[in-house]
């Protein structure tokens, strides 16, 4: 089947960080049952809370499932200020999105102090 023994490998290598990569995007959707976020339509993609320009990372404390139309409207608006304008604005949203913020966060950091200890 393979070629050389270097074929299945080299296809490890390849494949294993892409898989990661699709198995952590799918866990977020997961988590927010496919639905957008903020309006709670089905969601198209992940969306960053906090914009990359505005040095908001791609780490899953950052990220929530988003629609198309609410991810093109919020664009680079803190998202506060933008979700408060929406008619679909709920204050149990906007909690869930802060404290899918930071868990994640707590998450994220005892993750790094271990892995920096061990
Ligand atoms: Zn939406």
């Amino acid at each position: 089947m393979f070629r050389t023994e270097h074929e299945p490998l080299a296809l490890l290598v390849e494949l294993t960080p892409r898989l990661a990569k699709k198995r952590f995007r799918e866990e977020i959707y997961k988590d927010w049952d496919y639905k957008c976020a903020y309006c709670g339509d089905d969601a198209s993609s992940l969306e960053h809370i906090i914009p990359k320009y505005r040095s908001g990372c791609s780490s899953r404390h950052n990220l929530v499932p988003a629609c198309t139309k609410c991810n093109s409207n919020k664009a680079s608006e803190k998202m506060e200020t933008w979700f408060e304008k929406q008619p679909f604005f709920s204050k149990e949203k906007l909690k869930s999105i802060l404290y899918w913020m930071e868990s994640n966060t707590l998450e994220f950091i005892d993750t790094y102090i271990n892995n920096a200890i061990a």
